[in-house]
């Protein structure tokens, strides 16, 4: 009878203490944050917004937002946070612009920063022999752009769509057409300010805490939140010849644009998409493109087939067209695209770089940007592109992508291999991106089940065919997967982990690391 008590009265005990410590997790947290002093706020109650991003698919609600008026505001809820020690629930997510795809800037019942309100000095501009740009890790591309180009200046290295921000970019890569020359983005910062998972801040460069420098670019949030950022520019250019040729053999394709990125004088964007029984394309493309000879053009008919677009650009002053011109010719000469498809543009630097811009007002206006977008992202090994190219485009996607396929080669040696991103061991890689879009609630080749089997088939295809694919924005939800994601690497990261946001606290959404509690 006595034990029977005493077991009663120990399971009682214990209970309580965890009924204590869940009340002291949960309830109590929004009171302790609000009992700290920062320049800016938290929102407590309108918190939606941080759970939610362009992917629409995953939906975790944070307990608290900080919209932060300075860095010390980060440090010090940072700081807090980790001296609350493993027995708080909470962790802390940086939200850039809120781009990722599967709830990576999100924080369940966490802390979510709000970085684009970050208000850190302005931007400031250094023009001379080497220019940068400082800016804050909440800024957006396109203001820097804005901002730089007021010096005559624009950073070198970009993405595609550029309403994202500096520290959610610098967290993957930022890949684009010009990431084979001038390397990501990642390999275009000098310097950075960072605020650990301990809440320190820190500066660093290649000179200065280097290790923490090199692991945070590419470090998927893992290591600190970027406050700060020391952007590389170079003269910016006024206007851009954008061109477009159709290939209809992938092998021709890859080797012009392999070609193209291997030499010195060339191209100043690379890029190329996948175009799968599309019907009418040319038609399409002729209210911003010209077709250098309309009538053979005209009788090119695209329905039904797997076409592979090189898309190209050469950027110029006004002065130097005849100069552009030829050098293009020459450039082209080279190539062995269908003659009747060579499709030309003539348009300003901005519009060239803000081009998705224009597709998201459209699609926005219809209705179907705020759709899910199952993305899938993949860095492919030169040497296996065209086993990739025969299954993918000849067996799994044979009806229609459900939205852009970009294929594009770029060269390793432009990335820094200190940094946390992974890339395939080749010296020249491609990055395929299969940009879809699900219609809401459709249980047809557009749904999203549809795309995401399809997905699954892409993977299950790399592995089994041992093509060595990396994930870029890459997405795991067990640490053995993110292992064998990062392979040799791996140590190193769970290394950096460890010295510089040892409780677990930083991009939970990422789910590589748990809290320990
Ligand atoms: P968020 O989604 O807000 O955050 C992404 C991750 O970074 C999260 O884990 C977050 O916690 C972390 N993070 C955010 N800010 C910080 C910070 N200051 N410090 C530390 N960690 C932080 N990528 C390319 O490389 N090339 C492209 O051409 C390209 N085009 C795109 C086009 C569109 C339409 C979209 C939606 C995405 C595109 N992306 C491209 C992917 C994009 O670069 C990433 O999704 C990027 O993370 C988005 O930036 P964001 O500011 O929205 O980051």
């Amino acid at each position: 009878q006595n034990n029977i008590l005493l077991i009663r009265g120990i399971t009682l005990l214990f209970l309580s203490c965890v009924t204590i410590r869940i009340s002291l997790c949960f309830s109590s947290v929004p009171s302790t944050l609000k009992a700290l002093s920062v320049d800016g706020h938290f929102n407590f109650d309108e918190v939606h917004h941080a759970a939610r991003d362009f992917g629409n698919r995953y939906q975790f609600l944070p307990e608290a937002v900080l919209h932060p008026k300075s860095v010390s505001d980060i440090a010090t809820t940072i700081k807090h946070i980790w001296q609350m020690g493993p027995h708080s629930e909470l962790t802390v997510a940086a939200r850039g612009h809120g781009h990722s795809l599967q709830g990576q800037s999100q924080a369940h019942r966490g802390v979510v920063i709000n970085m684009e309100s970050l208000q850190g000095p302005d931007m400031q501009v250094h023009p001379g022999n080497s220019p940068y740009v400082d800016v804050s890790g909440g800024e957006l591309w396109i203001n820097i752009l804005h901002e730089s180009l007021k010096y005559g200046l624009a950073p070198k290295s970009w993405t595609d769509y550029l309403h994202l921000t500096v520290g959610g970019t610098l967290s993957n890569a930022g890949v684009s057409g010009q990431a084979f020359w001038h390397g990501p983005q990642i390999s275009n910062v000098h310097q950075l300010e960072v605020v650990t998972g301990k809440g320190e801040v820190v500066t660093c460069s290649e000179k200065q805490n280097s290790d923490l420098f090199h692991g945070v670019l590419g470090g998927l949030g893992q290591f600190g939140i970027i406050t700060r950022a020391r952007i590389a520019l170079e003269p910016a250019p006024c206007k851009v010849k954008w061109i477009r040729v159709l290939y209809t053999d992938f092998a021709t394709f890859a080797i012009d644009q392999e070609n193209l990125i291997s030499v010195e004088k060339t191209f100043d964007y690379i890029e190329g998409f996948v175009i799968i029984n599309r019907t009418g394309l040319l038609n399409n493309w002729r209210s911003s493109f010209n077709p250098q000879d309309p009538v053979q053009a005209s009788q090119f008919n695209s329905d039904g087939r797997t076409l592979f677009c090189l898309e190209l650009a050469k950027y110029f002053h006004q002065d130097e067209t005849d100069r552009v011109n030829q050098e293009i010719e020459n450039l082209l000469s080279q190539l062995s695209y269908i003659t009747s498809t060579l499709f030309q543009s003539e348009v300003t630097y901005v519009e060239f770089l803000d081009r998705v811009h224009v597709s998201e007002l459209k699609l926005r206006s219809r209705g179907l940007w705020e759709v899910p977008h199952p993305w899938l992202n993949l860095f492919i090994p030169k040497s296996k592109i065209k086993d990739f190219a025969n299954e993918v485009f000849g067996n799994i996607l044979t009806e229609t992508s459900n939205g852009p396929v970009l294929i594009y080669p770029v060269n390793k040696s432009k990335w820094d291999n200190r940094t946390s991103i992974v890339i395939p061991e080749e010296d020249i890689f491609y990055l395929v991106a299969f940009l879809t879009s699900a219609v809401p609630s459709s249980s047809g080749t557009d749904g999203l089940e549809h795309i995401l089997t399809q997905n699954k088939r892409i993977l299950e295809f790399c592995e089994t065919a041992h093509l060595g694919v990396k994930q870029y924005l890459p997405h795991y939800s067990a640490q053995e997967e993110w292992q064998t994601h990062f392979g040799p690497r791996w140590e190193v990261f769970a290394r950096r982990k460890l010295a510089y946001d040892p409780l677990a606290l930083l991009a939970p959404g990422q789910r590589i690391f748990q809290k320990a509690i």
